[in-house]
């Protein structure tokens, strides 16, 4: 079978990544979660006051890009690729609400992208890659051999995050989807847009086996073809 990159973009917290995981497990791909990336670059941003009530020092966070690594290391004992900001392990403290609610302000800039979309480029050039995101098939690896588009209603978007972040409120939640929805899609640089090859999953009354099955289907067509 062929070797392929397979590229899933979506909404935030529609499944994207419990899927990515599975298919690379499944056919021993390389799992990059791009979402961690913008989210450690955040992380940097925040420890370092570089976003101040919430505005970003633009010109003070382009001259730190050379300063903030980003990496992934792979956890045997949980079965899972960890995020690390410049060799520090930071896959829990990405996950905040915190982050969530400031991590747009940081991807929509142009500069923080080019560096983004430059390493991930270059993990995918071999091929065997799973990577999700928001511009994955259309900027990443636009000739993907395969292209999913992952959604889910707001309001089961809600609950399977809530069930995440149990100190933060279904409100507050709810806010953060949609405004991060609106952010990701209308911004000038590689916003999240449905390209015309990907094929759209709506899981919202899929269990994730059920998306899982589907997905591989489309999955061992790409590589046959
Ligand atoms: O996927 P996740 O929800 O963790 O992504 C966090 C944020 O990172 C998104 O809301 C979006 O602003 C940004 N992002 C992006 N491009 C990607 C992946 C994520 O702009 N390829």
């Amino acid at each position: 079978m062929k070797k392929i990159n397979i590229a899933i973009d979506g909404h935030s917290s529609c499944g994207k990544s419990t899927l990515a995981k599975q298919l690379s497990k499944y056919y021993g791909y390389i799992y990059v979660d791009t979402g961690a990336m913008y989210r450690a670059v955040c992380l940097y941003a925040l420890k370092n006051n570089i976003v101040i009530d919430g505005i970003v020092n633009k010109a003070v966070l382009i001259d730190s890009l050379e300063n903030i690594n980003v990496s992934f290391n792979y956890n045997d004992k949980k079965s899972i690729s960890e995020t690390f900001l410049n060799s520090v392990n930071v896959e829990n403290d990405i996950r905040s609400l915190w982050i969530s609610e400031n991590v747009s302000k940081i991807s929509k800039l142009k500069e923080v992208r080019l560096k983004m979309v430059a390493i991930q480029k270059e993990i995918g050039k071999n091929k065997g890659v799973v990577m999700d995101g928001r511009d994955i098939g259309s900027v990443v690896f636009p000739n993907a051999e395969l292209k999913l588009f992952i959604t889910a209603s707001i309001d089961e978007r809600v609950r399977r995050r809530s069930l995440e972040l149990k100190d933060a409120s279904i409100e507050d939640i709810k806010n953060n989807l949609l405004s991060r929805d609106y952010d990701d899609s209308t911004r000038d640089e590689n916003p999240l847009i449905i390209m015309d090859d990907a094929i759209k999953i709506d899981n919202t009354n899929l269990s994730i086996e059920e998306q899982f099955n589907l997905a591989l289907s489309y999955c061992e067509k790409a590589m046959a073809d």
